[in-house]
């Protein structure tokens, strides 16, 4: 295969990181004591969970948003996500007075709808599934002009991701190992393009659940496969990577180390560790990067950075975690 120039360069990124300035928090980065004892090596926290929105998704939408031509930004923005990348849009676009659109069908909790248009956004619930919320997205693409933003695959997207891999270069040098969580690829794609840019011999590692890896199976079948979506403790790392993916899973495939899959039961012990033990709630996709170290599975070369990546779960399935659950219940499921 030819090497083509990475889509998303460490100029993107930068680039990127400048236009966002002020617009998204840059979140401090915390030493684990109790990681770094059980490693042998320095262990920190990237408390990213504690972006506006409540996930790192903000960098990605806000980059996205202030991309757009003028013209574009009076036509407005549109996507399918009820989820991370969904509230992110929402608020992006709102700071700067472009009009979102988010899809959803009938089927999505009364809760998640009242949210998003909490943030500000245009809610149309249209259809019964996922698909035919995408359908009503490309509808309103093809016939009025608006702007998909879709939650990975898009060059705006996965520059804004790796301003997050910008910071962590600023605040800890030296890393040598950097966790990330991964789903559509977006975030590890744009961390990895960041920190390999500015150190080539740092290790950047995607972590995922078991159920549902879509990025990982596809890696390892040279392709983009589509595989089954099953309920999981870190549910904002369900879906999967597109069948006509352009970007991510090249990156993914170029930049990282290695992909680890953890369980459920490992997701619900970092979700535990990190309130009783680290003070902080995060989400299970959040919380991949402490399940990792506490399970073993990566090679302590430190310093480690593990990426807690968001922090929207619902608190009453978290109070069940804390209190030693280890999955979801029927109800969580449903
Ligand atoms: C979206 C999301 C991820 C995964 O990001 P991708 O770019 O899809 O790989 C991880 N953690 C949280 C909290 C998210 O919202």
């Amino acid at each position: 295969m030819s090497r083509q120039p990475a889509p998303v360069s460490l100029g993107d990124i930068r680039a990127a990181s400048a236009r966002i300035a002020g617009r998204v928090l840059r979140t401090s980065m915390a030493e684990s004591a109790a990681l770094t004892e059980l490693t042998g090596v320095p262990v920190h926290l990237k408390l990213e969970h504690h972006q506006t929105t409540g996930s790192f998704k903000l960098r990605g939408a806000t980059n996205a948003v202030l991309s757009l031509t003028a013209d574009e930004r009076a036509l407005g923005v549109v996507a399918a996500s009820t989820g991370n990348h969904g509230r992110a849009l929402a608020d992006a676009a709102r700071a700067e007075g472009v009009v979102a659109t988010i899809c959803m069908s009938k089927l999505v909790p009364k809760n998640k709808v009242s949210e998003i248009r909490r943030l500000g956004a245009e809610v149309r619930i249209i259809g019964r599934s996922q698909d035919e919320a995408q359908d009503a997205v490309d509808r309103l693409v093809a016939e009025k002009g608006m702007v998909m933003v879709p939650p990975f695959d898009h060059p705006a997207v996965i520059a804004g991701q790796g301003t997050l891999g910008l910071e962590i270069m600023e605040q800890l040098p030296d890393v040598v190992t950097v966790l990330v969580p991964l789903s559509g690829g977006g975030l590890a794609a744009g961390v990895a393009a960041a920190v390999k840019g500015l150190n080539p011999k740092a290790r950047v590692i995607g972590l995922t659940m078991e159920r549902g890896a879509a990025m990982k199976v596809s890696l390892d079948a040279g392709q983009p496969v589509q595989v089954e979506e099953l309920p999981s403790l870190a549910d904002s790392l369900g879906g999967g990577i597109g069948l006509d993916n352009r970007l991510t899973f090249a990156m993914c495939g170029d930049l990282l180390d290695e992909v680890i899959l953890l369980s459920e039961e490992e997701i619900a012990a970092g979700m535990r560790h990190a309130y009783s033990v680290e003070r902080e709630i995060v989400e299970g996709a959040g919380a991949v990067g402490i399940a990792a170290l506490l399970s073993g599975r990566v090679r302590p070369e430190g310093p480690i950075v593990a990426i807690l990546s968001g922090r929207n779960v619902d608190m009453s399935l978290h109070r069940r975690i804390i209190n030693g659950a280890v999955s979801l219940s029927k109800e969580d499921a449903a």
